[in-house]
Parts: C-alpha cells; sequence; structure tokens
C-alpha cells in the first residue's frame, strides 16, 4: 500500500482527496493492461478513462493542475501506458483550452469523453529543445493556408484524431514568426511517415506534411501567437510530468519496501542491513521532496499565478533526476530480479528515462531555473 499521507497537505482540497480515493479504486480494478498492441491499449484506455469521467479536468476552462497531477501520479504508479493516455488529452488539447474559438471548442466535448485522441505536434528533425527554429511552414494561400514540412516525437501520433500543430507563419523572425493551428487526422496532405519504437513503447510518430490546406479558421489564437501558446501549455502541464516521474519513483519504492521486508539473506532479512536503510531513506527523502516541489508548482498555478515557469522547471527537473536514481537503487535491490524482462521494476527504468528529455530536458531545465533566479536577484533590488 502506497503511502498517502502527502494528500493532507495543505496545497490538497477535500475534492481532491476525494479524487485519488475514486482513481485508486478505479486502477485497483482496471489496470495494468496488457501492453502487447500499445495502440489498441491506448484507445482503450482513452475510452475507459473518459466513461469512468477521469479525463473531465483535462481540457476546457479552469485546468486544475492539482487533479491533473495527482491523476498521472496514481495512473504512473499502476501503469505507465494509462499515465500516457491520460496525459496526452490534455496537452494535445492544452491549446484549445487556453488560445482556442468557441467553434475548436467543440472538440474537447469529444476529448473529454474519451471519444477522440489527441496530439501536440511541435517538435522536428531539426528543432526539438531549440523550438524557435522550426521549419514547418504555413503560407497563405487564397483565404487558409497551405502547410509544408514535417513533425517528429509526437505521441499519439498515428492514432490521434486531432494535432495541435505548430508552424511558421513569419510574422516576425524565430519565435516572433510562429502559429497554432488544429489539425483533424483526416485532413488531405497529412501523412504517418515513420511509427517511432523506443525503449518504453508507446504510440509515437514523424510526421509529414505536403501541401496540406487549411482554412483561416483553423489557426488556434492570433498570427505570430504560436510560441507564446505553446510555453503557456507546457507551463500548465510541465508539472504533471514530474508527478509521473513521482508515481514510477512512488511504485519503485513501495517494491523495494516490499522486496527488502520479504528478502531472507545471511539470516536476517535484507531490511535489516544498514546500508540497504541508507538507499530507502535517501529513496523515501526523493519522493517526498519530489512531491513537494510538483504539487507546490500545482498549487501555485491553480492559485491564479500567470506562468509557473521556474515553479515547474524545478518540479520536473527534480522528480525525474530523483526518479531515476529510486528507480535505480530499486533495481539495484531487486538483484537479478530486476532486470529481468517483464519484472515491474525493470519497466519502471524503461518508464523514466524519456522523462528526462521530452518537454524541455533537465539541461534545458535548469537554464531556466538559473535564468530566473539571476533575474530575481539582481543587486540593488528587494
Ligand atoms: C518519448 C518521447 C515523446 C515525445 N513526445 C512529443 C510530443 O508529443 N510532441 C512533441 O512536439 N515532441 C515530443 N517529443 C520530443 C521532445 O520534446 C524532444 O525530444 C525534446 O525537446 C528534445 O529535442 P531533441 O530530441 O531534438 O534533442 P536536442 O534538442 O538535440 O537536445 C539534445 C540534448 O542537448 C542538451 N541541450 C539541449 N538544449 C540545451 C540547452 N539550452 N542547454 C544545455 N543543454 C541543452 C540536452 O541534454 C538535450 O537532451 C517527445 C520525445 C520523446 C523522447
Amino acid at each position: 500500500m502506497s503511502d498517502t499521507s502527502f494528500l493532507d497537505w495543505p496545497f490538497f482540497e477535500a475534492r481532491h482527496r476525494d479524487l485519488a480515493k475514486r482513481l485508486e479504486a478505479w486502477c485497483q480494478r482496471e489496470l495494468p493492461r496488457d501492453h502487447a498492441d500499445v495502440d489498441a491499449t491506448c484507445i482503450q484506455l482513452v475510452r475507459d478513462l473518459g466513461r469512468a469521467g477521469f479525463l473531465e479536468g483535462t481540457a476546457g476552462d479552469g485546468i486544475d493542475v492539482r487533479s491533473l497531477c495527482l491523476i498521472r501520479e496514481t495512473l504512473a504508479r499502476h501503469d505507465g501506458l494509462a499515465d500516457f493516455a491520460f496525459a496526452m488529452q490534455g496537452l494535445g488539447t492544452g491549446a484549445i483550452s487556453l488560445f482556442g474559438s468557441a467553434e475548436q471548442k467543440q472538440w474537447l466535448d469529444r476529448t473529454r469523453r474519451g471519444e477522440a485522441l489527441a496530439a501536440f505536434a511541435l517538435s522536428e528533425p531539426r528543432s526539438g529543445s531549440d523550438v524557435a527554429q522550426l521549419d514547418t511552414l504555413a503560407e497563405r494561400d487564397g483565404d487558409g493556408y497551405r502547410i509544408n514540412g514535417e513533425k517528429t516525437w509526437i505521441s499519439n501520433g498515428g492514432i490521434a484524431d486531432v494535432y495541435t500543430l505548430f508552424a511558421r507563419t513569419g510574422e516576425g523572425p524565430g519565435a516572433k514568426g510562429l502559429s497554432c493551428f488544429l489539425v483533424p487526422a483526416d485532413t488531405p496532405g497529412l501523412e504517418i511517415r515513420e511509427r517511432l519504437e523506443t525503449i518504453s513503447p508507446h504510440p509515437l510518430a514523424r510526421l509529414g506534411f505536403s501541401d496540406m490546406r487549411l482554412p483561416a479558421s483553423a489557426m488556434i489564437g492570433q498570427p505570430g501567437q504560436g510560441f507564446r501558446i505553446a510555453m503557456s501549455v507546457l507551463d500548465v502541464f510541465r508539472s504533471t510530468v514530474g508527478a509521473a516521474a513521482l508515481g514510477f519513483a512512488r511504485r519503485a519504492l513501495d517494491e523495494s519496501l516490499d522486496r527488502a521486508r520479504n528478502r531472507e539473506l545471511f539470516g536476517a532479512s535484507l531490511a535489516d542491513l544498514q546500508m540497504v536503510q541508507g538507499h530507502l531513506a535517501e529513496m523515501a527523502l526523493d519522493v517526498d521532496a519530489a512531491a513537494l516541489l510538483v504539487y507546490r508548482a500545482a498549487w501555485t498555478k491553480d492559485m491564479g499565478a500567470e506562468r509557473v515557469t521556474r515553479e515547474a522547471a524545478m518540479a520536473k527537473l527534480y522528480a525525474t533526476d530523483r526518479a531515476q536514481q529510486v528507480i535505480d537503487k530499486a533495481v539495484q535491490l531487486h538483484g537479478g530480479d530486476g532486470v529481468r524482462k517483464g519484472h515491474i521494476v525493470e519497466s519502471l527504468y524503461r518508464e523514466i528515462r524519456a522523462l528526462r528529455i521530452y518537454e524541455g530536458a533537465s539541461d534545458v531545465q535548469k537554464v531556466v531555473i538559473a535564468r530566473s533566479a539571476l533575474a530575481e536577484n539582481r543587486p540593488g533590488t528587494n
């Protein structure tokens, strides 16, 4: 049984505790799923999460980041693919929720019910971390736009029903010349060029756009606002990546505590060895510290902060990097079982790695935190 004492922290309200309890019961019944066919499993997970009402808060006005984080932490603790399926419904529609027109927001009814899957198409082969350099071109074409280019590493690529796409419209140089578009998956000119496989499989693709025509009404927000839209979406969802890492780490800790109590070695239990206790103490400390940073970031956003760039960067950096360490210790404490294919800690070891790369690599988060610290702590300012 996982430690749930954090739910009593002042960041949460009664509705959050109720949500955590309902979701835990659902997870106990429904998870984990078979991952043999990740596409089919993801689609089914979205349908089931939607039917159970857990996608309700992923989109629309007034997204509650604490709820998103609690859900991601809980799902990740039970099944990484369930967390992924949930997360994409929010990230993929974030631009519509925050900047979409009333007509565009009609998509949100379907994504919240789990009837449509969403994707966020920002990264390109030449511009991952360096988003401002993206090449995909959206040129004016009569009363609409013609799109040419390529996107890569797009989660839900190939199974999504709707994409939020970022492309260069050229109102200004670099970040000032980007715009965001809503693209239904059946738009002619959009093709799945390659399905990508990673160490922890989930639906992922490289997309191509060849003279893809969009009406002017497909633009989300204003021309030239694309970079701001992308950063605002990441500002909401970045701390939830930390929450997923927290869920993986908490599971690794739970498994390690079980293992330490039950494994007999040298006439005693593993838990009696002081060096093992040292590992367990560090793991428990990392989990609690990560939780404090994740829920601090989520609470700050929910309290109405315009931007939480610094708090979200800290939460994501710390929770993902430390989860990697916690899981590595769990593998060590499990001995040979820890690296055995199909064992839970082996899958956690593969699951956690990509979280330190996507939605801003760890190194980029450090740059963000340092810039913020330097800006806030200038000599002569209070
Ligand atoms: C599993 C997975 C799912 C993804 N899903 C999506 C998705 O749904 N939508 C989407 O648009 N993208 C997605 N991505 C793409 C992801 O956001 C990019 O991989 C990420 O931004 C890094 O870009 P890159 O791979 O081009 O690496 P690069 O930009 O080449 O960076 C490589 C490394 O360079 C270092 N680095 C980069 N910038 C700096 C800096 N400023 N200072 C110091 N060091 C730096 C970091 O160590 C970084 O990891 C996904 C990626 C993965 C792996």
